[in-house]
């Protein structure tokens, strides 16, 4: 009930895009799964999920919050929504978003800008593409939100909102009916307010599916996950990289609070090197957009999207043109350029292969701090590292804390970029990674207004060897 009141009070905030009408919310018999009531977990059963405006659903239009597609409703649902409705969820709405997941405060969005709002008077950003997901649970809209994270798109918004955000292992969840932008990079992610709701949902989906190419074979499932035993006392990891000059104080100090409160906890702390780390946000931004610039050329108004009017009886190359200059946003428009740009002949040799050398590195930095195998790798672990090596990685999400709106629109391309500097190295090595929200103290910030749903908060990152989803869940369950 108080999600249905909250989706009316909290209507200002844009965090839907299209939403259910909230009367057909009550009523439904609370009946669990029998199994999820044996083993005394949550089930999904009931319970009201929003979900990105990028990922296909029958019922509601699916958007991807772009002008070219505003008329598109899918003629079937993604796989992952199907499994949740499979499992008795409610689906309560499609969230507002960055036009095809490209942006860090969802105001590049065809529905207007998603506004955080978590006192009189405040207007901040809620994180970026998925941060419509992350204010509808923070503002208790839902119960949980599905979000997709290429190079931080789930932790990101959920370390602005105060919310815990979850990018599993690539390949894990599918990615069948869910709008590609860079395919090596896409992942469904996870909202909720705690890492056991988080991990509920990621049981449910957490399935191989045979419709996606990329989703991981039953037989590589098997052998995942052999860090799992090893929560008893963690060998924690801190990279020295991410302690950069520009740390908001608010947000160092969240980072050193939740390394003691392991440390109390009885894990350990080890200083680590990721050297390859200052170089992924540039190999990031120039594969992301590579990979983009492929999957929006079907975007002609011929064979998908809304066609320009009073383009019919024009010649083909006036009618692309056309449609595609009103119906993508600016920030697209750049990606598509840049994308095109680098995939060119003069340009791949220096930019697209660089990129992807880098992309080797990154993966390869992980896989030396570590102490067990990648499974997706050839290389075994020395029995050195084994021991020496760690578990998993502790360090900020986003440098700041959320800035206020009026700020994001005065910063340039480069600026919001650089947001996403300690998400994307997960993301270029596939890694599972959580973020944690972890309360700012009155004496940090000025900005902290009474009790409010939504609080603000710093978020910390929590990074696991491939595979390791649970051991990275089971940590952040610590944290909270
Ligand atoms: N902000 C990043 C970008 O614009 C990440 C987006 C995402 O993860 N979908 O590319």
């Amino acid at each position: 009930k108080q999600y249905v009141v909250n989706q009316l009070k909290y209507a200002h905030l844009n965090a839907f895009i299209s939403r259910t009408d909230p009367s057909s919310l009550t009523g439904r018999p609370p009946s669990p799964d029998p199994k999820d009531a044996e083993s005394g977990l949550h089930s999904v059963y009931d319970k009201p999920i929003a979900i990105k405006d990028n990922i296909c659903t029958k019922d509601f239009k699916t958007t991807a919050a772009s002008g070219i597609l505003k008329d598109f409703t899918s003629p079937y649902d993604a796989t992952v929504v199907k499994l949740l409705q499979d499992a008795g969820a409610v689906m309560v709405g499609k969230t507002n978003m960055d036009e095809f997941g490209m942006g860090s405060h969802s105001t590049h969005s065809h529905a207007g800008p998603v506004k955080m709002q978590r006192y009189e008077g405040d207007e901040a950003s809620a994180g970026g593409s998925s941060g419509g997901s992350a204010l509808a649970v923070a503002s208790s809209q839902c119960w949980a939100a599905l979000g997709t994270d290429t190079g931080g798109s789930v932790r990101l918004p959920a370390a602005y909102t105060g919310v815990v955000g979850f990018k599993p292992s690539y390949g894990l969840l599918s990615r069948w009916g869910v709008i590609a932008y860079a395919n090596s990079l896409d992942t469904v992610g996870i909202f909720a307010r705690n890492a056991r709701i988080v991990e509920t949902v990621f049981d449910k989906l957490n399935v191989y599916d045979p419709q996606d190419p990329t989703s991981l074979s039953p037989s590589t499932r098997s052998r995942l996950g052999s860090n799992e035993g090893r929560s008893e006392s963690l060998r924690i990891g801190i990279p020295l990289e991410y302690n950069i000059a520009t740390l908001h104080p608010a947000v160092r100090s969240a980072w050193i609070r939740a390394l003691q409160a392991l440390s109390e906890k009885g894990h350990t702390l080890h200083p680590v090197r990721l050297p390859s780390t200052q170089h992924a946000l540039s190999a990031y931004y120039i594969l992301a957009p590579a990979e983009a610039s492929s999957n929006l050329a079907k975007y002609d108004g011929v064979r998908f999207g809304s066609r320009a009017e009073g383009v019919d009886g024009t010649p083909e190359s006036v009618l692309f043109a056309t449609t595609r200059g009103q119906g993508f946003g600016s920030e697209v428009q750049r990606r598509i350029l840049l994308g095109a740009f680098s995939l060119s002949a003069q340009a791949i040799g220096n930019y697209f292969i660089q990129a992807q050398k880098i992309r080797r590195l990154v993966q390869q930095d992980f896989n030396n701090v570590f102490a067990t195998d990648n499974p997706l790798g050839d290389e075994k672990t020395s029995p050195k590292q084994a021991e020496e090596g760690v578990d998993v990685l502790i360090c900020p999400t986003v440098p700041t804390l959320a800035p206020p709106l009026s700020e994001v629109k005065s910063q340039d391309p480069i600026q919001a970029y650089m947001n996403d500097v300690f998400t994307v190295p997960a993301s270029l090595a596939g890694l599972p990674a959580i973020s944690v929200p972890i309360h700012t103290t009155h004496k940090e910030c000025a900005a902290v207004h009474g009790e409010n749903d939504i609080r603000e908060s710093a978020g910390i990152q929590i990074i696991g060897q491939y595979g390791d989803d649970k051991l990275v869940l089971h940590t952040a369950d610590a944290l909270q």
